[in-house]
């Protein structure tokens, strides 16, 4: 029988375990804080930053949020980011991305503080990980790290397939999965739009990892017979239901699930984690910078 691994329930864990270090770090006088920054009125990117601050709401983690229009002058975001990265009360920045087209979006996460840089997309931060010594992993990858591990997938010497290679998931899924460490030592191949015979490499991998951004790329005849697979994609199709549109993965669910032996839901398998690892993330970075040492 396939396995559904369930994203809400291991994230409810996660966040329940954080719980205690905030209270720990809470009777240290260090209250846990997390600005947000939106330059945008798509409506997608509104959802995802409140699910973010009402997650914060329920763990007692202080949430700011800054709203900017979306033609303001880039000078205006960069003027947020620099009085957030000054302010000792702020312990995480997150610039909810995409931002409008005349904002280079690289020069965004330059401009963010490595130790508030709760989203992982910081130069620095990025070395790190890749050097093998991470300090904020970002959060979606490192959601599905914690997703394999509850589920009991191992990773050592498994053939890992990551579709995508976008710096916010693909390329850090992969370097994840190659690291020397427990959630790793996976043989890993990253696979992109270039990629010659997409099902060849899919049909090949015990864990398959698809973060395309395309509705239901990968079928059931792409999926090896027992293979785990982890769908990051959320893709907005139109649908004849009241918002006028559902949310499907990057996987077609119906026909890879007889399949798979293990498969994640959209929604409801990868979405929670990423929120709960940018709480852990935010934990840490109180922690990191107030010195207050809790168990993470
Ligand atoms: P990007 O658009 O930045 O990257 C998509 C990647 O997929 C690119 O590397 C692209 O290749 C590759 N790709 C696109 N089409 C194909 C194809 N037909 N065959 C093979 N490779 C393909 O997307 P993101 O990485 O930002 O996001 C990916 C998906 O994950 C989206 O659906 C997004 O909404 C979702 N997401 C979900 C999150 C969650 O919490 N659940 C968080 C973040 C993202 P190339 O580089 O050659 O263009």
């Amino acid at each position: 029988m396939t396995r559904i691994i369930d994203g809400n329930e291991v994230a409810d864990g996660i966040t329940a375990a954080l719980e205690d270090s905030i209270e720990e770090l809470k009777s240290a006088g260090v209250t846990p804080s997390l600005a947000t920054v939106l330059m945008s009125d798509d409506g997608a990117s509104e959802t995802y930053v409140s699910m973010k601050q009402r997650t914060c709401e329920e763990l007692g983690i202080d949430g700011i949020h800054h709203q900017l229009d979306a033609s303001a002058p880039a000078e205006e975001l960069f003027d947020v980011v620099d009085e957030l990265n000054a302010d000792p009360d702020v312990n995480g920045i997150l610039v909810q991305m995409p931002v409008p087209d005349h904002v280079d979006n690289a020069a965004v996460l330059r401009r963010i503080e490595p130790m508030k840089d709760v989203d992982g997309f910081h130069p620095e931060n990025v070395g790190r990980l890749v050097a093998g010594d991470p300090r904020f992993k970002p959060c979606t990858p490192h959601g599905v790290q914690k997703l394999l591990e509850a589920a009991d997938v191992e990773t050592e010497g498994a053939e890992a397939v990551v579709v995508g290679r976008s710096d916010i998931v693909g390329k850090p899924m992969a370097n994840l999965l190659i690291q020397k460490a427990p959630g790793g030592n996976a043989t890993t191949t990253v696979c992109h739009s270039r990629t010659k015979d997409l099902a060849e490499k899919t049909r090949e991998a015990d864990i398959v990892i698809a973060a395309a951004g395309y509705p239901e790329l990968i079928d059931g005849s792409m999926i090896g017979e027992g293979a785990v697979v982890i769908d990051v994609g959320v893709n907005r199709v139109e649908a004849d239901t009241e918002k006028g549109y559902k949310l499907v993965g990057d996987v077609d669910f119906e026909s890879a699930k007889p399949v798979a032996g293990a498969i994640t839901p959209v929604p409801g398998g990868v979405g929670p984690m990423t929120i709960a690892m940018l709480m852990y993330n935010t934990v840490k970075a109180a922690s990191i910078q107030s010195g207050v040492d809790v168990e993470l």
